[in-house]
């Protein structure tokens, strides 16, 4: 299985300090607090993988590059069935202290401006970080790669229960499945 070798990433810390060490992390995430995550997604593994290192970016502030890897399920718009998602992000984060009010100054409309995160003081919160990261990459409309790998009877219950959609629809002419039906 990934992740079993892996380690558990330091929760909080002092950003300023990794990226003067350029430090190198590599291991898990807990979604334990990723509160966000978990209502956009149906489930979420108890961790996702960081592989990340820490240098001075633009005006000094600590610059957080690498890629994320999260294994979530969420619910196919086609067939409203659990799909499993899998997010593997490239991430470049600015960590600004929210004091600084670094995003107000730059403008809404500055461009080229890498993704900016803010943190509280000295202490970067690094599940905050990373979800935010994991937010940006999940599907907007999530869906089974191939009709095909669809729940078939929930489309053919989806077309009878909305009226005829050829598009949406499968050839299938069998009436749905009684046990479905009970369920309006
Ligand atoms: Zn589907």
């Amino acid at each position: 299985m990934p992740g079993q070798d892996l380690i558990d990433l330091p929760i909080r810390f002092d950003p300023v300090n990794f990226a003067d060490h350029e430090r190198e992390l590599h291991g898990l995430v807990a979604t334990r607090s990723m509160v966000r995550l978990k209502e956009n997604v149906v489930f979420t593994e108890a961790a996702v993988v960081a592989n990340i290192t820490f240098q001075r970016g633009m005006y000094g502030y600590p610059l957080v590059q690498g890629a994320v890897e999260a294994k979530v399920r969420m619910r196919c718009e086609r067939c409203l069935d659990e799909v499993a998602v899998e997010v593997n992000p490239e991430i470049s984060v600015l960590v600004t202290p929210k004091e600084d009010d670094f995003q107000e100054k730059q403008g809404e409309e500055a461009e080229n401006l890498p993704d900016i995160h803010e943190c509280e003081g000295k202490n970067l919160e690094l599940a905050d970080l990373i979800e935010e990261e994991i937010l940006l990459a999940l599907p907007l409309v999530p869906k089974h790669k191939d009709i095909s790998l669809c729940n078939q009877d929930m489309i053919a219950w989806l077309a009878a229960n909305e009226g005829p959609d050829e598009d949406q629809a499968p050839a299938r002419k069998n009436k749905p499945f009684a046990i479905l039906k009970s369920v309006d």
